[in-house]
């Protein structure tokens, strides 16, 4: 009969000893009394080591829980059976996490005659659990980085004394970062700190650099280690296993390591935590990296790539602090590219994107250390210099001023920026960021009402100016909704004998009820600015057209009317829409209107701008463009828009007596009319002089004070009326 039968019986011993839990059987005071052979081998135990003590005597250690323990004692009196999860060590110092299910066992008397225990190994499933709760939750309370990788680390090294673990990071160069190694000493980091990643730069420097594990079971005999392992020795050291850390994109974030005391390999228990591990370390190198990228989007214009206003604010604050403490002054920069629009408009946004880069790295190129640049918006920027005297900050200015003008090409231009400059000074003219920049800013604008191209310092009577212009913004918003807006009209007339009326052109009148009459010159571009002008822009065509129907009802016997319109009411998608139903609506045709724009409207590349030119064209109402002569137009532009007349620009009608080149430009700017079959209307003509040589050179048609000042409706009937007839 084989042995493992008795009695017809299996041998229960015998096939208990082969299960691969630990069975142990205690007496009533809980003194092992048998154990079967898998707790030998789970422990290491033998039932010499065991007989007679307590399991909680001699399996718990450094890491066990004391109140656990505490509470399996308790279980003793109770009579009845639990269950538990607990962490203990094996005899060689190894430890394990068990799930124990105790169980008593009565004799007839009911009283507790053993204790059978069964133990299991859930030492994987367990460290897996523990550390995906304490880091997870690490991560979650976003803690740093480095501490989380340490916890990872600490809690590696408190279920494998045998080894010391580390975590480092690679950088955007290629270098390697020590992030966490709570159990080496700090010099460690700071020699591997800024070490390139390669193939010979011991475990964790190849095994970044090729992407692969990389195990050194001896870093005194490796070559990999040759230049690196001294320091590593002389603590003990004598083996290194280290693994690649990878990001979602398989990229390389890091490495995980295991040192250890003697030459050796890592065995399956460490393969297991490291896979964990770099699973871990993985998830936070990724989040942090994630974090940093939002950083950069929310405190970085992306454009330019310097600091956006929040980060400016920041820094600006700390650096207010610190001057108010020192007693030192700080200089707010405010710095607006002048003419920007007219790149950004003719030559396409990818240029004007192009030169607000350029432009950026021109700024930070005479900076210090300390200086903060950024960009608010557009092509604002603003600077803060600490420890600058107002005198400084002006030769600063300076400087930058002739930087930021050097010559460079946009798109298909040469252009040689220019800037406007306004200077705040802390603490003069503020104390805090927000009202250091609102008056820097306030400067800048008189530096570009000026003409541009300088550096103002802020002054109090310039933002006492500044609230009168906001004061004059508001009333302006208030007329244009309550009708304290009028339109005056000024004859064109033919300069030839008969002086017929080619048409009028509409003028736009305010009369402020304190101020009197605000010139159009002041309030359009007032308008224009804060954002009034659309509405501006409709008012004035629906007023003039209604007037125009009015006249054509009672026959009196105006032509057409000129309308004069902004850049910003050609950027309106529905323009063409909205003049086609002021025309329908009074019951003009379209060749009773006239739009008059500025040349820089018509050179715009703007798509909608062009759509707009086009249709308005196409509708039949004619196109005018005013001032010319002062701007940028080009022959070989001209003839290819659709327009029907030019303004010859006061200025020249105003030299042609005395000035030789005004003269000059108004005979070729009258061969440019001609030979693009264009009428050119000579404006502001206020003397017999001026008329007799724009005769002399053929020109088509008069418009100025000579003939008459813009006029009433009222007025301008009365005119009309007393005009000889033609014919
Ligand atoms: P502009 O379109 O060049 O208008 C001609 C300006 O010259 C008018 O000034 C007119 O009164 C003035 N003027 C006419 N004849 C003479 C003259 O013989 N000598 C002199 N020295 N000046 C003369 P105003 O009415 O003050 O308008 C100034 C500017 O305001 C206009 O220049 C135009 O750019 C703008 N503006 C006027 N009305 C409107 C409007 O309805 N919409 C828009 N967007 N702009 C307007
Ligand atoms: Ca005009
Ligand atoms: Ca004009």
């Amino acid at each position: 009969m084989p042995s493992y039968v008795a009695d017809g019986e299996p041998d229960v011993s015998w096939v208990i000893d082969h299960s691969d839990n630990a069975i142990v059987v205690c007496d009533e005071a809980a003194r092992v009394t048998w154990i079967n052979q898998g707790f030998t081998r789970m422990f290491g135990y033998t039932p010499e080591d065991a007989l007679g003590r307590r399991p909680s005597d001699f399996l718990a250690g450094p890491h066990t829980d004391p109140e656990t323990v505490e509470w399996v004692r308790g279980q003793l009196h109770t009579q009845q059976g639990y269950r538990t999860e607990l962490l203990v060590y094996a005899k060689n110092g190894v430890p394990l996490w068990i799930s124990a299910v105790v169980n008593p066992v009565f004799d007839p008397e009911r009283n507790v005659r053993y204790l059978l225990g069964v133990y299991t190994d859930i030492t994987h499933s367990k460290l897996h659990e523990e550390m995906h709760r304490k880091v997870l939750s690490a991560i979650v309370r976003e803690q740093p980085l480095q501490e989380v990788l340490t916890l990872i680390c600490r809690e590696v090294e408190k279920v494998m004394p045998e080894a010391v673990a580390s975590v480092i990071g690679v950088d955007d160069y290629g270098r390697l970062r020590p992030l966490a190694s709570p159990s080496l000493p700090d010099q460690i980091a700071t020699l591997i700190d800024g070490e390139l990643a390669g193939p010979m730069v011991g475990a964790c420097g190849s095994a970044a650099w090729s992407g692969q594990p990389v195990e050194c079971r001896d870093i005194e005999r490796d070559p990999r280690w040759q230049s690196h392992n001294a320091p590593f020795l002389a603590l003990g050291i004598r083996a290194c296993w280290s693994s690649p850390v990878k990001g979602n994109d398989g990229r390389v974030l890091g490495t995980f390591a295991l040192y250890y005391w003697e030459n050796r390999a890592p065995d399956e228990f460490h393969l297991r935590v490291a896979d964990v591990c770099l699973h871990l370390c993985a998830l936070a190198m990724e989040r942090e990296r994630e974090r940093a990228r939002m950083h950069q989007l929310s405190f970085f214009d992306t454009l330019t790539g310097l600091p956006n206003r929040a980060l400016f604010n920041s820094k600006v604050e700390q650096m207010l602090l610190g001057a108010a403490r020192r007693d030192s002054q700080v200089a707010l920069l405010f710095v607006d590219i002048d003419r920007f629009k007219i790149v950004n408009d003719t030559q396409g946004h990818t240029a004007g994107d192009a030169l607000l880069r350029e432009l950026a790295k021109r700024l930070g190129s005479e900076l210090r250390d300390g200086d903060v640049v950024a960009r608010l918006a557009g092509d604002e920027f603003v600077l803060a210099i600490p420890d600058r005297t107002a005198e400084e900050a002006a030769n600063l200015a300076d400087r930058l001023m002739a930087r930021l003008s050097e010559p460079l090409s946009a798109g298909r231009m040469i252009l040689t920026p220019q800037a406007s400059v306004g200077v705040a000074m802390f603490p003069t003219d503020g104390w805090d960021v927000d009202s250091l920049v609102r008056h820097a800013d306030i400067a800048m604008y008189r530096a570009k009402s000026e003409g541009g191209g300088r550096i103002v310092f802020y002054s109090l009577e310039m933002n006492q100016a500044m609230q009168e212009r906001l004061a004059l913004e508001n009333a302006l918003r208030e007329a244009v909704r309550s009708g304290q807006l009028r339109l005056h009209y000024q004859p064109q007339v033919a300069l030839d004998d008969d002086a017929s009326l080619h048409g009028v052109e509409a003028l736009l009148r305010w009369r402020h009820p304190e101020i009197g009459e605000i010139s159009p010159a002041t309030f359009v571009p007032m308008a224009e600015e804060c954002g009034l002008i659309d509405e501006l822009g409709r008012w004035t065509l629906e007023e003039a057209c209604t007037q125009m129907a009015d006249w054509r009802r009672r026959g009196v016997p105006v032509p057409r009317v000129s309308v004069n319109l902004s850049a910003i009411n050609f950027e309106q998608q529905d323009l063409p829409t909205f003049i086609g139903n002021v025309l329908g609506k009074c019951g003009l045709s379209p060749d009773e209107l006239m739009v008059e724009v500025t040349e820089s409207v018509m050179l715009a590349q703007k798509p909608e701008v062009l759509a707009n030119i086009d249709a308005i064209h196409r509708m039949g109402v004619s196109l005018s463009i005013d001032d010319f002569g002062t701007g940028y137009s080009s022959l070989s532009h001209l003839h290819r828009l659709p327009i029907s007349e030019l303004k010859l620009d006061m200025s020249f009608v105003r030299d042609l007596e005395h000035s030789e080149s005004a003269r000059a430009l108004t005979t070729s700017i009258l061969r440019i009319g001609e030979s693009l079959s264009l009428k050119v209307v000579a404006e502001g003509v206020e003397n017999a002089a001026q008329r007799a040589v724009l005769a002399s050179l053929n020109c088509d048609l008069l418009q100025g004070y000579y003939v008459s000042r813009p006029l009433s409706p009222h007025s301008l009937e009365r005119w009309v009326s007393l005009q000889p007839p033609t014919e």
